[in-house]
């Protein structure tokens, strides 16, 4: 490839082909480059994916979509963050909350003053300094405050949403971008013969659709990346054995809980994803560990709702695509890699995908410099995630269980080895700029789930444990307050964006 692209095709219409199209178009419309989107009705999305991260409503504004006609076009929640319930042991459950512990009190992180306190005694646990714990306490939401002033204004929100309706929307919007649409089943990809550059896809009816950078979203499937360009396939099953999911919507429920829940089970977690008309739940298991029926049964027994389906298997492999990009192909989505749902990262990794593309768009001449830095850093926002996920199972106490007792005593990476390590002799955890996942998740985490340090940081005792404890109260008064003062969730949506 030598000329500047001109015409750029996406090959699939899930989460990530369209999040990928409007992406790219809302920013490249005034630029003479044409997007193609090509689905297959025939084949159709994966259709599971109803969770996020706080950070897609950075990727919604910046394609033009508006919070509440988001809410409203995906019969959408709003979530606090994921409460994990018998992943320490069971019976007990705690929420990892996208909002930040207590205020700072010196020069240390907060935890480190709670951390003291608790050592001279101080029974109060964590999530009594976190304003999302509180509103999730009595499910409530209201949106963050833009006064400073405001325990409100320190708030940060994810959403739950119909995957499928997020698509369609998406699809209207980079479509009012100039984004064209072919449907059809791909048969074939073509290549360059000398170069192996891909030049075009052809589908089932005869016709060809031929372009000069592709972006390949076609899932699981991987048609291009794995099919034509054979990336390769960084397989982390050893790490994370879970393989398998079974899926059911079931009727909607009250109270309308503003987090996600994921519960331990015999060789997995069940989700469950609550959306405005009904909830999405599934198993996620080892296959090893359970059969396909029992899986399915354990999912059915535990539903807070009225099934709405039969249940459906999904067979998923953990892992990253060893290249995301090669040649003229860079891939976004399941077809660059897979990590369970544990923490609902997929769709945020698609969103880094797709803003890293722009801003690693190749210009007059062809840069393999390009290709390998946005691998590497690719490379790192996988791993990131997989480290994350891994410590909680790794710091698991569901002891006789083999799923559980096999995954406690798993070796894992050197980096997260190396961070559990560094939090048990010091409680501190330093975390790149690049991480999604920042020092509350990681404290929340490790401490919920039973790793907690030896010491705490020696400059706490700048604040002597008189003076933490009063602040610690006067926080968790504020905080308690202020989520009391907010309407349930259920009677925010139906007050302002209300759909079912
Ligand atoms: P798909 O949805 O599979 O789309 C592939 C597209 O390619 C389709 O349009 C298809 O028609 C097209 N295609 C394929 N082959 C061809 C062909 N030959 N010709 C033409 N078109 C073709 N993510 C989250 O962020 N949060 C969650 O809570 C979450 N839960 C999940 C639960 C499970 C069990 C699984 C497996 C995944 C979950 N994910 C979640 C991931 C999420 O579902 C995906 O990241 C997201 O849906 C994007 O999928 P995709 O667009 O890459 O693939």
């Amino acid at each position: 490839m030598t000329g500047r692209v001109e015409h750029i095709v996406i090959v699939g219409g899930g989460s990530a082909g369209w999040m990928a199209a409007a992406g790219l178009s809302r920013y490249m419309r005034n630029m003479p480059v044409r997007i193609t989107v090509v689905e297959s009705d025939e084949i159709g999305t994966i259709g599971v994916g109803e969770a996020s991260v706080p950070l897609l409503a950075v990727f919604n504004s910046l394609v033009g979509l508006h919070e509440r006609d988001f809410i409203q076009a995906t019969q959408g929640t709003f979530k606090l963050g994921i409460e994990f319930a018998g992943w320490n042991r069971p019976g007990e459950s705690y929420l990892h909350p996208f909002s930040p512990y207590g205020q700072s009190l010196g020069v240390c992180d907060f935890h480190q003053y709670w951390l003291k306190a608790r050592a001279a005694g101080y029974a109060a646990p964590l999530e009594d300094f976190n304003l999302n714990a509180a509103l999730a306490r009595d499910s409530r939401f209201n949106l963050r405050s833009s006064d400073g002033q405001s325990p409100m204004s320190i708030l940060s929100y994810a959403y739950h949403f119909d995957a499928g309706l997020y698509a369609r929307n998406l699809r209207t919007l980079a479509q009012s971008y100039g984004v064209n649409r072919v449907e059809g089943r791909i048969v074939e990809v073509e290549q360059q013969p000398e170069t192996g550059f891909i030049t075009g896809v052809k589908l089932a009816s005869g016709q060809r659709v031929e372009g000069d950078f592709f972006v390949d979203c076609s899932g699981f499937r991987a048609l291009l990346i794995e099919g034509a360009l054979e990336a390769g396939f960084n397989d982390w099953t050893g790490l994370l054995p879970c393989d398998s999911a079974v899926a059911v919507p079931s009727a909607r429920t009250e109270p309308l809980l503003p987090f996600t829940r994921a519960t331990a089970r015999e060789a997995g977690w069940q989700w469950r994803i609550p959306l405005q008309h009904r909830t999405g739940n599934g198993y996620v298991y080892s296959s090893r560990h359970i059969s396909d029926d029992a899986a399915a049964a354990t999912l059915m027994a535990n539903l807070d709702g009225r099934p709405l389906g039969d249940p459906r298997i999904i067979r998923f492999r953990t892992g990253r695509r060893s290249k995301a990009w090669v040649k003229n192909c860079v891939a976004v989505g399941l077809s660059a890699g897979f990590l369970e749902p544990l923490e609902s990262t997929s769709i945020h990794l698609i969103q880094k995908g797709v803003m890293k593309l722009l801003t690693f768009m190749p210009s007059a001449s062809w840069s393999h410099a390009l290709a390998d830095e946005f691998n590497r850093q690719t490379a790192f926002d996988y791993e990131e995630v997989r480290d994350f996920l891994v410590l909680h199972y790794k710091a698991n106490g569901r002891e006789g269980q083999p799923f559980w007792d096999a995954l406690r005593n798993n070796p894992v990476s050197d980096t997260l080895q190396a961070r559990i390590d560094l939090f048990r002799d010091s409680g501190r955890v330093f975390i790149d700029d690049r991480e999604l996942f920042k020092l509350p998740s990681w404290v929340t985490v490790l401490t919920k789930q039973g790793i907690f340090p030896r010491d705490y940081d020696p400059m706490a005792e700048a604040v002597s444990t008189a003076e933490i404890t009063g602040r610690l109260e006067q926080i968790r008064m504020i905080l308690n307050r202020t989520a009391q003062a907010q309407p349930t969730h259920a009677d925010f949506i139906a007050r302002n964006c209300k759909t079912f």
